[in-house]
């Protein structure tokens, strides 16, 4: 992000408009709908501009731009359609940090407008860094067919019941919470249409129903990676809680859902190798929840596969605390879907065991005679470390050197890579391809070849 979107109180500033005609024009018909103080300078102006000066919504100085013009105005609109007078004013602008927007340069503005959808006092702004002003105002028109129109007024009435909550809810996180809550669920669109009395009614609904002091804990799946992975109750939690106690498998897109205002905690491995003991996360789900707050306990995949969540409920259980678990798409099935194939197979394969390649002893010992057999099918949680012990142990119990082994390395991201290899030359091919993981071992399962699984890709985006 080069650019960064805010919302500058505009009031009583001196916004200064070199420039009379289209492209000024085009410039002010946003401005004259802020509380600025617009000054247009130009020998002539268009007609439209006429009828703003005439409506007071700006000034006019019929002459040449002068130094002068450029003090006490806090941004500058250059579209004089005269490139060296344009530069001229820029240079004015830029040794006094005043910001400039050239309608004949880009590349030398330092802002861009970018396409409003104004619901005052809601306003949602879109940019593309220049790249397709025509995209923005395709999302502008997508946006904009979906709000009601009446959401400014239904800003101002929240308003006023923000104001009531501070005197009975004094903690922030508290009133957060509780904003969070009352938005929570699918159903903006009837929520948008309540009127005050409505509103009313609602809030006081819900602050009789609130026990401020109890806290909860929601056991959240992140899903793979990619944030069209995640479900909605996902990203519905993470908008509403107050504290995220994250895992390093978790995607920074996936974290961005939730509130800046929010408590980030992770818990990941550190840079040093050391992994926040279990107990520690324990004691920091019950110590947060206890405080009253909405935890998300975010866990890459599903929280239910190899995420050491009946450890986690067991202590909130044993400690009295509210909790919920949100399942997530597993990183398995997010392999499978790269590769093209069925985890389950009509005549080829009845199960499919989904198994870790560590567990508290090292490397974990399994049925391995059965995961030989060759109708036999698994998907490898963190198993690239134990690759070799994998493939020696298939082999001794009689697994085919020429079994299909394929192998899914950040399932669903941009960096996702695929190794399509064989049992026999599983642990040097993924030494060979420099895979470090997260990875998935897809034992038995076969890439599907090149110009079907572009197929498979097309279907998936077509289906978004
Ligand atoms: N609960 C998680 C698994 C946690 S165990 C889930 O349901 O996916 C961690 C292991 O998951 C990693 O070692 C790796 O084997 C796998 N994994 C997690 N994210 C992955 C991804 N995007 N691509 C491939 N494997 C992934």
């Amino acid at each position: 992000m080069r650019y960064l979107p805010i919302h500058v109180d505009l009031k009583e500033a001196k916004i200064l408009i070199v420039g009379g005609g289209r492209a000024a024009e085009a410039k002010m018909r946003t401005l004259v709908n802020t509380q600025a103080a617009l000054i247009v300078v130009a020998m002539d102006i268009s007609d439209e501009i006429q009828k703003w000066v005439s409506a007071d919504k700006c000034v006019w100085k019929q002459r040449a731009y002068k130094k002068s013009d450029i003090s006490g105005v806090r941004l500058v609109y250059l579209a004089s359609e005269d490139i060296a007078l344009d530069s001229r004013v820029a240079e004015h602008a830029h040794a006094q940090n005043i910001l400039v927007n050239r309608a004949d340069d880009k590349q030398a503005s330092d802002f861009f407008s970018p396409a409003i959808i104004d619901r005052s006092p809601v306003t949602i702004s879109i940019g593309t860094e220049g790249t397709s002003p025509a995209l923005a105002r395709a999302l502008k028109q997508d946006i904009e067919s979906r709000l009601p129109n009446n959401l400014g007024k239904f800003a101002l009435m929240l308003a006023k019941s923000r104001k009531r909550l501070m005197g009975i809810l004094p903690s922030f996180a508290a009133r957060q919470h509780f904003w969070a809550t009352l938005f929570n669920g699918s159903d903006l669109t009837t929520k948008l249409s309540w009127d005050e009395a409505m509103v009313e009614s609602k809030v006081s609904a819900q602050l009789a129903g609130l026990d401020s002091s109890s806290g909860h804990v929601a056991l959240v799946g992140a899903g793979p990676g990619d944030p069209d992975l995640m479900t909605h109750q996902a990203r519905h939690k993470l908008f509403s809680a107050d504290v995220i106690v994250y895992d390093r498998l978790v995607s920074k897109d996936v974290l961005g859902f939730g509130r800046k205002e929010a408590e980030y905690i992770y818990v990941g491995k550190n840079p040093n190798g050391r992994t926040t003991p279990q107990e520690e996360i324990n004691k920091i789900l019950v110590a947060k929840a206890k405080k009253g707050l909405s935890v998300v306990r975010l866990k890459g995949g599903d929280p239910l596969i190899f995420g050491r969540a009946d450890e986690e409920v067991d202590v909130l259980v044993a400690a009295g605390i509210s909790f919920e678990i949100c399942p997530g798409i597993t990183s398995a099935a997010a392999a499978a879907a790269a590769i093209g194939v069925s985890l389950t197979a009509r005549g080829q394969n009845k199960a499919v065991s989904l198994i870790t390649g560590h567990d508290t002893k090292g490397f974990a010992e399994q049925d391995w005679t059965g995961l030989a057999r060759p109708d036999a099918r698994a998907a490898i949680y963190m198993g690239i470390g134990a690759a070799r012990f994998i493939q020696g142990r298939l082999l001794v119990h009689g697994a085919s050197a020429q079994l299909p082994v394929s192998v899914v390395e950040n399932a669903s991201c941009p960096e996702q890579k695929i190794v399509s290899s064989r049992l026999g030359t599983l642990a040097d091919d993924l030494e060979t391809q420099g895979i470090k993981g997260p990875a998935i071992l897809m034992i038995g399962y076969a890439v599907r070849d090149v110009k079907k699984l572009q197929l498979v890709k097309t279907i998936t985006k077509t289906g978004r």
